[in-house]
Order: C-alpha cells, then structure tokens, then sequence
C-alpha cells in the first residue's frame, strides 16, 4: 500500500478551508485535517508550498485541436490582413511545395480591416498553394483557389445542409466557408499536410497539467474535426491512450446511432487513461462569425438570423443511442434560438427517462429569463467558458444591440437560478488556463460586471462544477480520489489580477503527481 502525507499552507474547497494537509492512501484521500494531528513516525511527507484544492477540470477542451493548435501555424496576434497574408508566406515557404497551409486561429474582429481574408488573398501569399486559414471559433474558415479545387468547390457547388460557401456577385466562391461548408475543403487538405503524431497529443495533454488541469471533458470527433488534426481525431487519441498523462472523458462528435455506439466501443477498451463520455453534437455555430441562431436578428447583419443546425428527430435518436450506451449528452448552444430547441429536445429526454443530470448545453451564450428557468426547472447543466468574455465582449454589443445585451454570459444569474454550471476554456478556441478562466469569472474583462460570480462560486466551475458535468467527484472527502491542483495561493482570497498570473505548483491524479512535459507550452499565442 502506498501512503503519504502531503502537507501545505492550507487544504480548501470552494466552501471552507479544510486545514492544511491530506492523508493519500493507495491514490485515495483517506483523512484531512492538521499535519500535527496526522503526523505519524515513519509516514513518508511531501511538503508544498501553497493551497491544495479538488482538481481543477475543464469540462469542455478539444484535445486534439489543442495539439494542433501548438503545432499548426497560428495567427492569433494578426492584427491586419497584411499580417495574415505574411504568416501564410512565411508559412508556405518554410514548406516543399505542393503540401497545404494550415492556419488556425485567425480573429477578424481583432484585424484592422473587421473583415475576413478572401480566397484571392491567400493566392496572392502562397500562389498555387492549397491554404486553409480557420477562424479561432473554428466554425468559419477561409480557403484558397486551390483548397477550394481540392475540395471540387466551384462556382455550381451548392450549399451543404447546414453550411454556406461565401460567393461574390458572379457566384463563385470568395473562400469564405461557413459552418459544415469548412469540413469537405479541411479533409480534402489531409493528405497534404504534415501528420500530427500520438506523441504530439500526449504532450499538449501533458502541458495541461502545466495550467493545473487534472481531468478533460474532451471533445473528440469520429472524422478530422475542426482544427484539421490530421485523419480521426478518435483515431489519433486512441493511438495515443497510453501515453496520455490526465485521464480524458471523451465526448464524441458522429452523425449516426452506430458511428457513436462504434466510438463508444472502441473508447470503452482503450485503457484508464479514456473512457467514453457521450455524445457532442451542434445546435448553431459563433456569435463571431454571424451563425449563432437567435430569435431575433443580428444587430449588425439586418434579417439574419444565423444557422439552426439541430434536427429535432436527428437529435431525438442520437439522445437516446447516447443514452442507451450509458452515456451523456452535450449540445452546443450559443444563440437563444439555439438554446431553445436544445431544451426541447432535453425535455422530451427527460419524459422518456433520461437523467437530467448527464444532459449539458454547451456555452449558454444568449440566456434569456424563459431559458434560464428551464434550465434550472429541468436541471440540465450548463458549461460555460467565461474565457469567451475577453474576446466577444468588444463587439457584443454591435452584433446583439442594447436590449439583448444583459441575457449575454450572464453567469450569476444561472446561478442564483439554481442552474448547475460547469467551467470549460473550449480550448483551442480559448486559452486552457482554469486560473484564467476564474478571473474572468469574476470581473469579466469589465464585461456586464453584474453578472460577475463569487470568488468560491469561481472555484467551484472548475472543480466540483466541471468534474460533476464530465461524471467525476471532486469533493474533498475521505474516500474520494485524491486528484489535487496545488497553487501558490489561496485562489478565492486572490484577486483576479492575482489569480491571472497564480503559479500552478504541483497536480496529483488518483495520488500520483502529474509533471508537464518540459518546453511544451500550453497555449501558444
Ligand atoms: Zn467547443
């Protein structure tokens, strides 16, 4: 049996400081309390230096889009298309000829312009060359002549169900890609791009550990996803199962009962590292990129409503393959349109038997009174990534108008209705760090300050909030994992502007501490 004593400045939970030291037999807690009390002669003792809290969890992070994300060509700091068009060259050129770009991230709200690069653009910075540049959302991407022939998009192509391909006033395609419109050019490129190897996951999990990460609701999808990981993104994390340093409860994305109940197989065998979550599915697209489904339309974009995605018979039979596998439902919803037709679909689920308690909506973004009291009513959870504040709340108000305004991100009224809520980053679209994630929490980039949660409430999204929503205990109890996040200080006393730049100083899985990777980033900016 192993056993340990590991002593710090204070043992806490979002609702009490516990003392200051955990008894850890065979990976388990078995006592909490005072190190005086629990010092015994020859009982092995790991000191830290700082508060030892439940595991942080993100309950929504795509791993393999992550690992992309490190490895791909990033334009998260352009700031201009001239900036977009010269990481693309420098990209290509770096390149043998004839293999594809791929560019992740790209914000045009943050480019001088407020506009997307067109296909012309990036034929002007890698001629002949098939690029793909993704927006950060990972919902819009933009494509180059030749990605577009690649794909056998022409000018006679039609929109897919659920997608649109941008054209100009003659009908062909300007290379903007809209929504399920992005995945035939992404796969189309596969084959030319560098592989992203299972070594290359593991590490960008590992680098997780780094931020304080001690459990994953990973978004996996059955084909490329959208980061173009390059083949199945399940394949790449199943190949990678053993290596993998934090366990991920996988939530797969597929368009069918028997692609899931496939999935749900293959995960279940896969080692202690994976297990099969449920299912992901989509009700709209980004508020970003104009495809979030509101009821009302867009403030900027007159009769637009953006895209709802979600079939109501679709969505019924993949609610009850998930649920008949055991396992849960998570869908995202970012407009109010969106959300209504998720809780609808949850509620005839839970007519028919299903626990409420494993159906998730994915962000919540636009929240209006009606929904948040069915959310609560229902108590389905919501997972929410306060990460999004910083970047939407700037042009918030342009896309939505006043009046919408205060329904957007509004987490402490969820709370205070009794929503249960979950803490994710939504990473790669957002930066992994939970610490991050709390402090905006909290004061919300100046962003609806009313709106702003607890210092323990914080605390509690990405720890019992988050392990909760991916069907893990994070409560500091006898008996419990001992799956700990140590921090150099006590992250409900610290202000916000503390908590951005908290030193993470250890985490524990099941007892067994958990090292990142050295000179592995965790977010590459
Ligand atoms: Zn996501």
């Amino acid at each position: 049996m192993s056993r340990f004593l590991l002593t710090a400045t204070a043992v806490r939970d979002a609702d009490a400081v516990r003392g200051n030291a955990l008894l850890i037999e065979d990976g388990r807690i078995a006592a909490i309390g005072e190190a005086v009390r629990l010092r015994r002669p020859g009982l092995p003792e790991r000191q830290v230096a700082g508060v030892v809290v439940p595991g942080l969890r993100d309950a929504h992070l795509h791993p393999v889009g992550h690992a992309a994300a490190l490895h791909r060509v990033s334009l998260a700091g352009a700031t201009s298309l001239q900036a977009v068009a010269e990481a693309v060259s420098v990209a290509a050129a770096a390149q043998p000829p004839g293999t594809a770009v791929l560019a992740l991230r790209l914000d045009d709200e943050a480019l001088a312009e407020g506009r997307l690069p067109d296909r012309h653009l990036l034929d002007r910075a890698a001629p002949n060359r098939p690029v793909l540049v993704v927006r950060h959302c990972g919902h819009i991407a933009v494509a180059s002549t030749a990605a577009l022939e690649a794909a056998g998009f022409g000018p006679e192509t039609p929109d897919p169900a659920g997608g649109t391909i941008d054209r100009d006033e003659a009908g062909r395609p300007t290379g903007v890609l809209r929504e399920t419109a992005v995945a035939p050019v992404a796969s189309a490129l596969q084959q030319h791009l560098p592989a992203l190897l299972p070594a290359d996951l593991a590490q960008a999990v590992g680098a997780l550990a780094g931020v304080g990460l001690t459990g994953l609701g990973a978004i996996v999808s059955i084909d490329q996803g959208l980061w173009g990981g390059r083949g199945s993104e399940l394949d790449l994390v199943l190949e990678a199962a053993a290596e993998l340093p934090l366990p991920l409860k996988v939530l797969v994305i597929a368009d069918t009962p028997a692609e899931l109940r496939a999935a749900a197989r293959r995960l279940q065998r896969a080692g202690p590292m994976v297990s099969f979550l449920g299912l992901k599915a989509f009700a709209d697209g980004s508020l970003g990129g104009h495809t979030a489904a509101l009821r009302r339309p867009y403030a900027d974009r007159p009769g637009h409503h953006g895209t709802l995605r979600l079939d109501p018979v679709w969505a019924r039979e993949m609610v009850r393959a998930a649920a008949d596998l055991g396992g849960r439902v998570a869908i995202h919803a970012i407009g109010d349109a969106a959300l209504s037709r998720v809780l609808d679909t949850f509620e005839e689920a839970i007519a028919d038997g299903v626990d409420p308690q494993g159906l998730r909506v994915e962000h919540a973004s636009i929240a209006p009174p009606e929904e948040v009291r069915r959310l609560a009513g229902l108590g389905v959870t919501a997972c929410i990534q306060p990460a999004f504040l910083p970047s939407d709340s700037p042009w918030m108000e342009a896309r939505l108008g006043p009046d919408r305004l205060p329904l957007t991100y509004n987490f402490r009224t969820l709370a205070d209705a009794g929503v249960p809520l979950a803490g994710g980053s939504d990473c790669p679209v957002e930066p992994p760090h939970p610490l991050w994630g709390m402090a905006w929490g909290r004061d919300r980039a100046g962003f609806l300050p009313q709106e702003a949660l607890t210092g323990e409430a914080a605390l509690s999204l990405f720890t019992t909030g988050a392990a909760a929503a991916i069907g893990e205990r994070a409560d500091l109890i006898g008996g419990a994992p001992a799956t700990l996040t140590v921090l150099a200080e006590d992250p409900v006393d610290a202000a916000p502007i503390r908590l951005r730049q908290m030193g993470v100083v250890a985490t524990f899985v099941d007892g067994r501490e958990v090292l990142p990777p050295p000179g592995i980033p965790a977010w590459k900016d």
